[in-house]
């Protein structure tokens, strides 16, 4: 069947509500490549977005996840418990860089992971207050909305949300917030909606994703970790789309100086199947009685087999490593872009490790989030997915699994090179 044809049948069964980047259909995929139903070739810079840092169909992932399906598929982790859930914590637990002893609890998506962690962070300090940032994705469930920093398309029209969830602005160089400005919000929300007494946690991403691949100012870390040792309030660090091996560390919050006390996880832990989960020092995490978590399909078997591949695959491949040597290539060869006078405007080459982004401005140096739209679809006719983030779309930001070969990065460079010609050129 064609894109086309899968199109019309998408718009008359789906709605409109879960927008689609692309209007292609997937065939089959290997790693970094991806074939439409048209039988066009496509190198992936999305990765499903941020799921695929050890790329499609690993053969170790397909090999653990076969295994698992000549066991046993569900048995749901509260009736039945299993090995590979176990085993996945275990190793979490080593990995995380959280302070003292540490307990995994998986789910399946990265919503779940971000309410889960806001239950037990309230759970744990007896505290309703919720502190998140401008501009973070932590979901679209209705709490995970809520921490959400964006209004359209993620909050509007949707509430009530749940209470006692506030938003700062996010100090970075590139939102153009100062720490100082963020302090003096602080100060005025303690000053006028809540008394630090009642905050229970502060929800981060250490670099945030959906909202343009902001790195925050490192002083922000130390401020939190200030603020978390005079008031106990705990700090969460969304790790869902910064985590496993993508800045060119294990965890992103490894390139601040803090250790936070929760660590949300789920994406390219999964190597392509739905699992999440929540980090955290053993105390906080026990503070949920028996029954207060959990869900049915939580930590799902086949998804913790290919978890547990995906872990022995980051080492083996030694993709923290690759993560930074995949960044420079990227960096290099983008900075030679952002200097040329043919293409369409780019400044705000950033990111750590492989998290690469950078805007799209008009010839003001505006951003210009419609001409971004135009190069991801100009890439797609030059046979690379690329995604956009950021305020107003104006970030183009790179996926790209960190297993692919550097021809097919290149390559990948070589379409987004000429995706950023204008149109009128
Ligand atoms: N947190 C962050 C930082 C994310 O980037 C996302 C997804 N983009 C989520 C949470 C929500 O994950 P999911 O879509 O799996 O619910």
């Amino acid at each position: 069947m064609s894109n086309a044809e899968l199109l019309d049948r998408r718009n008359r069964a789906i709605p409109r509500g879960v927008a689609n980047a692309t209007n292609l259909y997937a065939a089959r995929a290997g790693n970094a490549e991806i074939w439409d139903e048209d039988g066009n070739r496509f190198v992936d810079f999305a990765g499903g977005i941020a799921v695929l840092n050890v790329g499609h169909r690993h053969p170790k992932v397909l090999d653990a996840v076969n295994r698992q399906l000549g066991a046993y598929t569900h048995t749901a982790f509260q009736v039945m418990a299993y090995e590979p859930y176990v085993r996945l914590a275990e190793r979490l637990n080593a990995l995380a860089p959280i302070d003292g002893d540490a307990k995994t609890i998986l789910f399946t998506t990265g919503a779940e992971a971000t309410e889960n962690a806001v239950k037990i962070a309230r759970a744990a300090t007896g505290r309703p207050g919720i502190i998140a940032f401008a501009g973070g994705f932590h979901g679209r469930t209705l709490l995970s909305s809520a921490l959400t920093g964006k209004v359209s398309p993620y909050k509007k029209g949707l509430g009530p949300f749940p209470a006692e969830i506030y938003h700062l602005p996010l100090p970075s160089e590139t939102t153009g917030v100062t720490l100082d400005e963020t302090l003096r919000a602080l100060n005025f929300l303690f000053a006028a909606d809540i008394e630090p007494e009642r905050i229970g946690a502060f929800i981060i991403e250490p670099v945030q994703g959906e909202g343009g691949f902001h790195m925050p100012d490192p002083e922000l870390f130390k401020a939190l970790d200030e603020l978390r040792k005079r008031h106990g309030i705990l700090l969460i660090a969304d790790e869902v789309q910064t985590g496993f091996a993508r800045t060119g560390k294990m965890f992103g919050i490894e390139h601040a100086s803090v250790k936070p006390d929760l660590i949300c996880v789920a994406k390219s832990l999964g190597g392509g199947f739905p699992i999440s989960g929540v980090i955290g020092r053993t105390d906080v995490m026990d503070a949920i009685e028996p029954g207060g978590l959990g869900g049915t399909y939580g930590g799902p078997p086949v998804a913790c087999a290919a978890a547990n591949a995906v872990l022995d695959i980051i080492e083996d491949e030694k993709l923290i490593e690759r993560a930074n040597v995949i960044g420079e290539r990227l960096r290099a060869r983008i900075s030679g872009f952002a200097a040329r006078n043919d293409l369409v405007r780019i400044s705000g080459l950033r990111g750590p490790g492989a998290m690469v982004a950078f805007d799209i401005t008009d010839n003001e140096g505006n951003p210009d989030g419609a001409e971004a739209k135009r190069v991801c679809a100009r890439a797609v006719k030059q046979g690379l997915i690329v995604l956009s983030c950021g305020q107003s779309g104006q970030t183009i930001r790179i996926l790209v699994p960190l297993t692919a070969s550097y021809a097919v990065i290149d390559e990948g460079l070589d379409a987004l090179e000429r995706a950023l010609r204008p149109e009128s050129a």
